[in-house]
């Protein structure tokens, strides 16, 4: 078959999945277009990180891109070529940025990570292997990726935005296996089906798209429905046939599975520490902000104090219960579509939320993040958002600790499954039920993108994220209220 660099990263980490995404494309489960579209973006801006270049453009068909090269090889001296394309047995490439110097040729592939993904070694040794064979002096290969460090100070300085890597070595030591690789991989593309099992290759270095086609029969619940075991640990397990819940049940594992398991199979009462829980709620007193943030990452920093991929808020939620019997007040934030949000937010938020006051979160490690990072950013607001930060306590320690569970919480101390098996068909409750946004990333997804979007579709998008972000601080105060309803049954 004609392999490229993906295909052959596919093919060498499991093989059914290069062949399902040869011949049944149409199982395999959505990828996000976020991950993508960073992927260009990053990609883009790195061809000018050796200065001036000349540029293969895409052309489906190939033939083209590889006679663009050639002209592009001609040129005389010294030369940066990005998506310099080769093709050797069918093996063909695209090289991110390809230099030459003298008569030596170096290879650049650049990926959108702030780390060297191991597979990212193989994809480049393919390239290697590719122009090693039609005669090219490589000298050297790198991975360029995207540098965590960097903090942007004004103009974008992509010396210090990229890091480039010298995996030289590693792409030589891996020249032998490549031959053996790609005879293996074109023996398994027949119409066949490949029977590969399930392994660690189904999450690493991905999460495989085609994970819910290779277990559909698997009964539910199953090893892989355990919350919090590694991966890893699972296919342990699976290997040696401990599959169902029922086949797990004597095994020896950690409680916390054993309760999952035991709950779930025995259809078992909810479990209430009471003491604990009780001793829970004494720390939280009035007046009460329940807060959630929602936030974006990007790639490439827009504004200054930015790192690569930090958590940059842009809303937030805020009910507020100021005593026993007053009523529910409501409190929102949501930037402009388009401008750095962090300044506006954070002066809004020190008038929503006065110093000395208790703030509930759920999983407050991220809301405790977010308000140290603003705090190091404005000084004159520094002592109020740290304030808010050290007065917050952390509405899923019961849920966590299983002071509360049960088995429709299956293993899990997330919101998502916290609330609705808490509250079993409430629609008030239901996130299936909101109009746009129904998840943490839609809505990160959809900020990062709305000020490209038309006044109008802008309009219904800002209502999608509004209600979307209400509902998290909504449903904190019904388990609030449940906690507390337990407890005074407790009394009672
Ligand atoms: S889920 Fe696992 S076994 Fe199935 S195709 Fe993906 S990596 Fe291969």
């Amino acid at each position: 078959m004609n392999l490229s660099k993906s295909k052959y990263c596919e093919g060498i980490t499991c093989i059914k999945k290069l062949w399902l995404s040869t011949y049944k494309p149409e199982e395999k489960e959505d990828i996000k277009e976020s991950v993508f579209e960073t992927g260009t973006e990053v990609g883009e801006l790195a061809k000018k990180i050796y200065g001036k270049y000349i540029d293969i453009e895409f052309n489906t068909d190939l033939n083209q891109m590889l006679e663009d090269t050639k002209k592009a090889l001609n040129t005389k001296g010294d030369i940066n070529i990005t998506e310099a394309s080769f093709n050797y047995n069918n093996n063909f490439c695209s090289v991110d940025i390809l230099r030459r110097v003298g008569d030596s040729y170096e290879i650049n592939e650049v990926k959108s990570s702030t780390h060297v993904n191991p597979i990212y070694l193989e994809d480049i040794s393919y390239q290697y292997y590719i122009l090693n064979n039609l005669g090219y002096k490589v000298d050297k290969c790198n991975i360029v990726i995207l540098n965590s460090n960097y903090v942007r100070q004004g103009k974008l300085e992509l010396d210090k935005l990229f890091l480039i890597n010298d995996v030289t070595n590693e792409v030589l030591n891996r020249q032998k296996e490549i031959k053996q690789n790609i005879i293996d991989i074109n023996s398994n593309m027949t119409k066949e089906e490949p029977k590969t099992s399930l392994g660690t290759c189904c999450k690493d270095p991905y999460d495989c798209p085609f994970f819910k086609y290779c277990t559909k029969e698997l009964q539910h619940p199953n090893i892989f429905d355990i919350s919090g075991m590694t991966f890893t640990k699972k296919i342990d397990y699976y290997k040696k046939g401990l599959i169902s819940f029922k086949d797990l049940e004597k095994e020896e594992l950690n409680p916390k599975y054993i309760e999952q398991i035991e709950y779930e199979l025995n259809n078992k009462e909810d479990k209430l520490d009471l003491t604990s829980i009780k001793e829970f709620m004494n720390t939280l007193e009035y007046p009460l902000y329940f807060l959630d943030f929602e936030t974006y990452q990007e790639a490439i920093p827009q504004y200054d104090g930015i790192s690569p991929y930090m958590q940059i808020p842009f809303q937030y939620s805020l009910h507020v219960k100021k005593s026993k019997n007053a009523p529910l007040e409501h409190y929102e934030f949501l930037a402009e579509a388009g401008i750095d949000p962090r300044r506006s937010l954070a002066e809004q938020l020190v008038k929503d939320i006065p110093k000395d006051v208790c703030t509930i979160a759920y999983n407050m490690s991220f809301e405790r993040t977010v308000l140290k990072n603003l705090a190091e950013l404005y000084s004159d607001l520094r002592e109020h958002l740290l304030n808010i930060r050290d007065n917050m306590k952390d509405l899923m320690i019961p849920f966590k600790n299983r002071n509360y569970y049960n088995k429709d919480m299956q293993g899990s101390y997330s919101i998502k499954y916290v609330l609705p098996a808490l509250f079993p068909n409430d629609p008030e409750l239901d996130y299936h039920n909101l109009p746009l946004i129904h998840k943490g990333d839609e809505a990160s997804n959809a900020y990062a993108t709305l000020h490209l979007k038309s006044k109008e579709e802008q309009e219904t998008i800002r209502q999608g994220l509004l209600v979307y972000c209400e509902l998290d601080t909504y449903a904190m105060v019904k388990i609030w209220e449940q906690l507390q309803k337990v407890c005074r049954n407790k009394c009672n």
